[in-house]
């Protein structure tokens, strides 16, 4: 049997750490065995997917030298390798199971479905909807499947008893089916949901090994009973420990950066990063702290995971990439990465326009643009004495263009100025003043190109990364109890957070 392992991620917004630490354990696990690692893209939820957040994972990934043998962009005898692109598959496969008996057809509405949950509780009953709760008279599905209303297909679930399951890492997990809804396996829209595709494909793509996040735990016995269904034989199960940000709460953005193209953006050595996550939860027998992805693969041993939440330090990674930096670059080589990563014609010739009519000498070019090639600007509350704004206002303003900007799914200068002008306008404050603490954070002074042109060359991740600076600098670390007005005042404004 050949080890077979796959990355699975849903492009949704931007390529996320998390990602790339799964997608590191599983292309080690697949090299240790002689195997494969494939990427498969799971973007079954239409809504929230997009084209661009799939090529970032793809350029992320590559940037972090993670390279699958079969995928969407480099094809393979398994595909598609895009779940949007095998409905016809998941069709099939729900027809089989509602021809054995093991799904069926659920006419509910979703208002029936509150009801028969508050029934439940009024009982006192502690469990999820089961097919004998959801089920309807014959003659009252007959009524509405000839009035053509929408369904969805679920799958049969023991309502109660115990279930266990295997995990490489855990040993058998014991888990309550009382707890496990009689899952949905279609939309009434007829797409999959994540379970049906995801455990289809896994069969079919013929993968012997699941390493995933532990928050997909709870998912393995539906997974399971799925499996016996089709008469499957079920991959080895690891989930691995989540990352975690240094108060251990779950890795989230609002305390660390999450996106990969951030740690690029800023400077980060892929080498030094693929180190960072494979010292996540995982040693090399000698306990080095810096080794190379070649080294990992060669000593790699899944039972050297350990289950305690692994902390993602910022600056545990900035040091180890300092020493990448001085220890593994020539001069020569580290004034190629310098070029690559900003200092080159292209960039120039992207800011250059901004700055032109700004200059009269050469030299006025380095304190115009030194914004654009750092990281985190030296600004502190003070810094936006000058923008008239009372500390609540100013929290609210960064706050609020932060969600704002974190909402938009692509970078353009157009996009960016209606957002934020219709922000403004929201919140009745003037364009100007609104903008006012924006060009603060995001360039430091006011004296710059416009903050609309800043926010263009700096990108997505950089730009909202200053915001959140500035807001950390301005409020301190937001509690819970002001995170949630903040919230409710956005969400009075009509916003969305993404
Ligand atoms: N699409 C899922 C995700 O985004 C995949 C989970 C799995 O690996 O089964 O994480």
């Amino acid at each position: 049997m050949t080890v077979r392992t796959r990355i699975a991620p849903s492009p949704t917004g931007d390529p996320h750490v998390g990602t790339a630490y799964v997608a590191l354990f599983n292309l080690a696990f697949a090299k240790k065995h002689g195997g494969e690692f494939i990427l498969r893209i799971e973007d079954t939820d239409q809504t929230r997917s997009t084209r661009e957040s799939e090529q970032a994972i793809f350029d992320s990934l590559r940037w972090l030298g993670l390279d699958w043998a079969e995928g969407p962009d480099v094809g393979g005898p398994h595909g598609p390798y895009r779940q949007s692109e095998r409905g016809d598959i998941y069709a099939e496969h729900c027809q089989m199971l509602l021809d054995r008996g093991h799904a069926f057809k659920c006419y509910r509405t979703p208002e029936e479905l509150d009801e028969l949950r508050n029934s439940l509780k009024e009982q006192g009953i502690n469990r999820a909807l089961k097919h004998c709760d959801l089920e309807l008279p014959a003659d009252e599905v007959a009524r509405r499947e000839a009035a053509s209303m929408p369904y969805v297909v679920r799958m049969h679930v023991p309502v109660d008893g115990r279930v266990e399951i295997t995990d490489l890492l855990r040993g058998p997990v014991d888990l309550d089916w009382a707890l496990v809804d009689a899952q949905i396996l279609l939309k009434s829209d007829g797409m999959p949901t994540y379970h049906l595709a995801n455990v289809v494909d896994d069969h079919l793509m013929q993968i012997t090994h699941v390493l995933r996040g532990e928050e997909w735990i709870n998912s393995a016995p539906k997974h399971k009973l799925l499996y016996q269904y089709f008469g499957w034989e079920m991959p080895v199960l690891c989930h691995l420990p989540l990352l975690r940000n240094p108060d251990k709460s779950k890795l989230s953005k609002r305390k660390n950066p999450t996106s990969i193209l951030y740690y690029q953006r800023m400077g980060f050595l892929p080498e030094a990063l693929v180190n960072y996550l494979a010292r996540m939860g995982w040693s090399m027998p000698d306990e080095r702290e810096k080794f190379t992805l070649q080294e990992m693969l060669e000593h790699f041993d899944i039972s050297r995971v350990s289950l305690g939440g692994p902390i993602f330090d910022m600056e545990k990674l900035r040091w180890l990439n300092g020493l990448w930096m001085r220890e593994d670059l020539s001069l020569e080589q580290l004034a190629t990465r310098l070029h690559d990563w900003a200092l080159n014609k292209d960039n120039l010739l992207r800011v250059l326009p901004h700055a032109q009519q700004r200059m009269e000498v050469l030299s006025d070019f380095a304190p115009l643009a030194a914004f654009l090639a750092s990281g985190m600007l030296p600004i502190n509350a003070a810094s936006f004495a000058q923008c008239n704004m009372d500390e609540d206002k100013l929290k609210q303003v960064l706050q609020f263009a932060l969600w704002r900007l974190e909402a938009l799914r692509t970078w353009q200068r157009d996009e960016i100025f209606n957002a934020l002008k219709t922000l403004s306008g929201d919140m009745g404050i003037k364009l100007r003043d609104f903008l006012a603490p924006l060009f603060i954070a995001i360039s430091g002074t006011t004296s710059s190109f416009s903050v609309m042109d800043a926010i263009d060359l700096l990108g997505p991740d950089m730009s909202r990364a200053r915001l959140r600076h500035a807001l950390n600098e301005v409020a301190g670390e937001i509690g819970k109890k002001q995170l949630k007005k903040l919230e409710k005042a956005y969400a009075a404004l009509g916003g969305e957070q993404a």
